[in-house]
């Protein structure tokens, strides 16, 4: 522990990381990600698209110049840079819908993006939109993809409502074959894949829950046409003589309970473990203040701006963006700045950062009892857990939510729903009978890729991406892999991994891409692949960095980040990013591609 600089506040460290790992205990459980339900068998009626009707039609069976898996923001940035590269041949497919991915899903009411939407929205500058508040809600968001799709022509070629059966290398003609659940068999010279990370809906595995004779639905299929309101955030009408419960507490509750609670009847907030829920301070965007700074340009340089503040070492002056993950990690280098200069080893710096983070997780509990009138609902609102053990929530509207008549905290103590029966839910053997069960309980991360994906990928030799990656992913700046020639992920993983601000990692990788692509057209090359040899490099260059002993914390209450408390296994230590930090990385991939020589790839 770090004796340098005292603490705001006097804090009994040794007893709060007792409290810290009591809570982790009670937590802690010997089925880790296996407690979980997919969405399938007598439970797949849970993943239906109450957003747009299903149209049939004929299977397709042309040849496109590009095929990106996934309308998401990896598909519309990608298919964007493409085209300003002149690649108009490309065809998103596509499972929801519409484009929008998380946000064609998640209509939620109070869906609401967590970092800023100056930089979080991706190619605000190229469409000359305006974010109207600093954090933006969900319509907007998925009206900017939308816009994003009719203003690089990216609806002519789409398959909605598509899901890839398989794709496979034809190494005789250098193509790949897709096939669809929609009898659907193209060939693409190049594919993409882009479908995110949290896409897969889960339920939470409580006994008696198929039993429920109510209403029931997951937070990603929202049924507008039972709670009455809409996704702009109207009043639920619906509900006004209903007793709901929303079962999980995370990211997703956070957003939507202080709307629920403005609705229901009775609402029960059914808590396994509290999420720390620090300020929002969400603000109009003031048109003239925009007009101001919105010149050539700005979209990348508020982007880097954010990212310069996150990364470790980086003590830039100006913080343009002033949320919660800028003020997390200002506060971690301003501390680390008081240490002298040779006490800054990286055992100093994670005892700083400790430090900071005790402090910052005081406030928040602080801010609990400052907001909660009943002091038994507050203590049980409290986290006990660093800080980034899950994902840090920020609302100025969820505490207050428990100052409403009608809602009601259901603290499990951390064990969870005990049962569901055919009228409501039992914990802590009492029942509670409700009209409709509301499933707040996230989505499946970190299980096998295929089971994430729902298909494989076939390269080179017939060798599956499933094989290729069974001990963990394997690439070139998380993009090119060995064996799949004309192929790119995108995705944060094995390059800048930037998880404050997915959507950058995003943009940049598909600025990259369309070099590439543009540089295999224009030289007449049939195929473009990651050498062995700088594959390997680049993964043993990530192995240098710090790795993910953040994220995979043992002593961190369980959850997605670290694998529900279980040994992530050996991929793990993959799903890393560049050594140096995500601003190294945007600059490094920079002059990568701009040098025009692509360093690592084979153009044959
Ligand atoms: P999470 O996985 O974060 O939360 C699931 C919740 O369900 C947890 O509170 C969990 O408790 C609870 N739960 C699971 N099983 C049970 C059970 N048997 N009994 C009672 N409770 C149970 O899912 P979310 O949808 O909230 O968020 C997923 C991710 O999506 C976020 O972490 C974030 O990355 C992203 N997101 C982003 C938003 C944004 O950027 N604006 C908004 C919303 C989500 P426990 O914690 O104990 O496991």
């Amino acid at each position: 522990m770090n004796d340098q600089t005292p603490l705001k506040k006097p804090i009994d460290k040794k007893a709060l990381l007792a409290k810290y790992l009591a809570e982790r205990d009670k937590r802690l459980r010997e089925d880790g990600n296996a407690q979980y339900l997919n969405l399938e068998g007598n439970l797949a009626h849970y993943a239906a698209d109450p957003h747009t009707p299903f149209i049939e039609r004929d299977p397709v069976t042309d040849h496109v110049t590009f095929a990106f898996v996934g309308g998401g923001f990896a598909g519309l940035v990608t298919g964007a840079r493409l085209a300003e590269a002149g690649i108009s041949d490309f065809r998103i497919i596509e499972k929801g819908g519409d484009f929008g991915g998380t946000w064609y899903w998640n209509r939620y009411p109070g869906a609401q993006c967590d970092t800023a939407s100056m930089i979080y929205i991706p190619l605000l500058e190229e469409t000359g939109h305006m974010p109207t508040e600093k954090y933006a809600h969900g319509p907007e968001i998925l009206e900017q993809c939308q816009r994003i799709g009719r203003q690089y022509h990216l609806y002519d070629k789409a398959l909605f409502h598509t899901q890839i059966r398989e794709i496979a290398w034809d190494g005789e003609q250098s193509l790949w074959v897709i096939t669809t659940d929609r009898d659907d068999r193209f060939t693409a010279k190049y594919v993409g894949i882009g479908t995110g990370p949290l896409h897969v809906a889960k339920l939470p595995g409580i006994p008696g829950l198929t039993s429920f004779k109510g209403k029931s639905f997951h937070t990603s299929r929202w049924d507008y046409d039972y709670t009455g309101g809409d996704a702009r955030g109207a009043l639920m009408t619906g509900l006004a003589d209903k007793r709901v419960a929303i079962i999980g507490t995370g990211a997703t509750s956070v957003q939507a309970v202080p709307h629920l609670a403005r609705a229901c009847k009775e609402l029960y907030v059914v808590q396994r473990t509290p999420s720390s829920v620090d300020v929002r301070n969400n603000v109009p965007i003031d048109p003239d203040w925009f007009a101001s700074i919105a010149t050539p340009g700005w979209q990348r340089r508020w982007l880097e701006n954010f990212t310069a503040n996150q990364t470790p070492g980086n003590m830039i002056e100006e913080d343009w963006v002033q949320d919660g993950w800028t003020d997390l990690s200002r506060r971690i280098k301003a501390r680390v700045a008081t240490l002298p200069p040779d006490k800054r080893s990286l055992a100093d710096i994670l005892s700083v950062w400790e430090d900071s983070d005790f402090e910052k997780m005081e406030e928040i509990r602080d801010r609990v009892d400052a907001i909660v009138e009943d002091k038994e609902t507050a203590a049980k609102l409290k986290a006990w857990y660093r800080q980034l053990c899950k994902r840090p929530c920020f609302h100025d509207a969820y505490l207050q939510a428990f100052n409403t008549p009608g809602t009601h905290l259901i603290d499990t103590d951390g064990q969870g729903v005990e049962r569901i029966d055919e009228t409501g839910f039992v914990v802590a053997g009492k029942h509670y009978e409700v009209d409709c069960i509301i499933y707040a309980s996230g989505f499946h991360v970190g299980t096998n890729l295929q089971s994430l994906l729902g298909f494989d990928v076939i390269g080179r030799d017939g060798v599956k991406l499933t094989d290729s990656w069974a001990q963990g992913m394997r690439s070139k700046h998380g993009i090119h892999v060995h064996d799949y020639p004309n192929m790119f992920v995108v995705t944060p993983t094995q390059g800048a991994n930037l998880i404050s601000n997915v959507p950058h990692n995003l943009t940049e990788a598909a600025r990259a891409i369309a070099a590439v692509v543009r540089h295999a057209e224009e030289i007449g090359a049939k195929e473009v692949e990651v050498t062995q040899e700088a594959q390997d490099a680049w993964v043993d260059l990530l192995l240098t960095g710090p790795g993910a002993s953040l994220r995979n914390a043992p002593d961190c209450t369980p959850g997605y980040y670290n694998n529900e408390g279980k040994d992530p296994g050996p991929a793990a230590a993959l799903a890393v990013g560049y050594p140096l930090g995500a601003f190294a990385y945007f600059r490094y991939l920079d002059d990568w591609t701009r040098s025009g020589k692509f360093e690592g790839l084979t153009f044959t």
